[in-house]
């Protein structure tokens, strides 16, 4: 909690059309407000997008040995795109505005804040393997199930080469399991694969990675679940923690 007033402090001062931190509650039948499992519907008729750019300040996250590239940067950036293409029709709430380190924990804390607010979780992918690339999705609440699906659709239209592309993906992590709202990690693609890194480096691929998510935000908030597939079954796991086993 000691990184959380400075954040809420950068946000309100930030370009960011925060105003508040109030909850929210419920639109068109379906519950917005905040839940511990997640074990319903997806969302629609929401009005806050929680913008998380991963990584920040002593935490690089990925570093591409084919451009140079920080993750931490690209994640900003793409962020910052992203927030352009939902304002007027979303207000937006910055996790991180500038290159600052903000622990996990507290990133879930301030999501954890806003009732009728859904959580987009922003980053760039690195792997052992130099092959691997392509986008991928992670969720865990039934009620992420949803916008996860179309985040990956829309990846996967403007992508044009997948191999070893393990794409959507239910994954119990500390920004997946933990918020008590709908939230989605995005993984954009592999900075360590040679092509993909350098597309990734490019300002017009990452401004049409931001327009596919903005896309599937807007349609998740008309049609909430409709036509995204089978909702995933309620699954009681407990918290992500820090001290977990990789891959658990
Ligand atoms: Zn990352």
């Amino acid at each position: 909690m000691r990184y959380l007033l400075p954040i809420l402090l950068s946000c309100l001062v930030a370009s960011c059309s925060t105003t508040s931190f109030s909850s929210r509650e419920s639109s068109g039948g379906v519950s917005l407000a905040l839940d511990h499992w997640g074990h319903r519907p997806g969302p629609h008729g929401f009005q806050t997008v929680i913008i998380d750019a991963g990584h920040g300040g002593r935490d690089s996250g990925a570093v591409s040995r084919h451009t140079g590239d920080y993750e931490k940067h690209l994640a900003l950036d793409t962020a910052k795109r992203l927030a352009d293409k939902l304002r007027g029709q979303f207000r937006t709430v910055f996790i991180r505005t500038g290159d600052s380190f903000v622990d996990l924990d507290d990133r879930v804390a301030l999501a954890s804040r806003q009732g009728g607010a859904i959580l987009v979780s922003l980053h760039y992918n690195s792997s052992p393997s130099s092959q691997v690339r392509g986008p991928e999705t992670y969720y865990w609440r039934v009620d992420s199930h949803g916008l996860a699906t179309r985040i990956q659709r829309g990846l996967e239209s403007v992508i044009p080469a997948r191999s070893g592309n393990l794409g959507l993906r239910r994954r119990r992590l500390r920004l997946t399991r933990n918020p008590q709202i709908p939230c989605v990690l995005v993984e954009f693609g592999y900075l360590s694969n040679a092509g993909e890194a350098r597309l990734c480096a490019a300002p017009g691929h990452r401004d049409r990675l931001a327009s596919v998510v903005a896309t599937a935000i807007r349609t998740q908030a008309q049609l909430g679940d409709a036509g995204t597939g089978p909702k995933p079954p309620p699954l009681n796991q407990p918290l992500s923690r820090p001290t977990d086993p990789p891959g658990s």
